[in-house]
């Protein structure tokens, strides 16, 4: 049987990495991207090897609007085709509204408003019957419980635009579109043990973080059989802070 690709930005490490993994797991061969963090890329190819998978990383900057077609391409060119596309790549700043810089607020739009975009409508183009978009958001697009989240929440929203237009898009071509939105995640982005960790905690229904692995099990099933009449939809996995 001819295996399935994935190709999953900001891959190496958090919640990107969780998917990867899971979708090695799932019978995926799978790209990553990266920024910086190279040697750890490194290793979870490592790891996804010595599990019997198959994995590649490249550093692709998603505030390159150029990287993201590029990343595309050389994922099909090393893996031979792409049917899932995870868009999970992403930054978090955060302060005082009248100190946020437009520096600040261009490379939200850019990471990821206009990379994810940029990623799927190159995806589309090697995407058959069966492939899956699945970009992950926040819950912070729907509701902002706290002060200095603006632009962040602004950049975040635009995924919901963008995973409906896409369903419309690609639906006669048999290809879904869906948003993931976490809430607060344990990763270095969002420790679970930080200061400011209880108040996000007891916003929550759950009363608790979400784990890395809780997002990537909406992505599994999102890129999976048993989701192929899901589509244009946002899945919160929030553990109940939008409820
Ligand atoms: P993380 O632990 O900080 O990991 C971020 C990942 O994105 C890393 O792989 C990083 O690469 C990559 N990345 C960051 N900026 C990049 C850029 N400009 N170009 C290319 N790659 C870049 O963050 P995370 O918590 O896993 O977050 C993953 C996604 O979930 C983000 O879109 C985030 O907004 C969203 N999210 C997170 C939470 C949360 O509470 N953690 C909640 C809601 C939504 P390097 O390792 O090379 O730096």
């Amino acid at each position: 049987m001819t295996r399935r690709v994935a190709l999953v930005t900001g891959g190496s490490r958090g919640i990107g990495a969780a998917v990867a993994r899971r979708l090695a797991a799932d019978g995926f061969d799978v790209a990553i991207t990266y920024r910086s963090a190279g040697d750890r890329a490194a290793a979870l190819v490592k790891e996804i090897e010595a599990a019997g998978g198959r994995a590649v990383a490249f550093r692709a900057e998603a505030a390159e609007a150029r990287a993201q077609a590029e990343v595309v391409e050389r994922t099909v060119r090393e893996l031979g085709r792409l049917d899932v596309l995870v868009g999970n790549a992403g930054i978090a700043p955060y302060g005082p509204l009248e100190e946020v810089t437009l520096a600040e607020v261009d490379e939200l739009l850019a990471v990821h408003a206009r990379a994810s975009f940029l990623l799927a409508q190159a995806a589309a183009r090697h995407m058959r019957a069966g492939s899956s978009i699945v970009m992950i958001g926040s819950s912070l697009a729907d509701r902002v419980p706290y002060a200095g989240w603006t632009a962040y929440a602004m950049s975040k929203s635009a995924l919901i635009g963008l995973t409906k237009g896409l369903a419309r898009d690609l639906g006669p071509r048999g290809i879904t579109a869906n948003l993931v939105s976490p809430g607060s995640t344990d990763t270095e982005m969002n420790p679970a043990d930080s200061e400011g960790a209880e108040e996000e905690r007891a916003l929550t229904a759950l009363g608790r973080y979400c784990s890395p692995g809780d997002i990537a099990a909406a992505v599994s099933y999102l890129a999976g059989e048993g989701a192929r009449a899901v589509t244009g939809a946002t899945i919160p996995v929030d553990a109940g802070v939008t409820a």
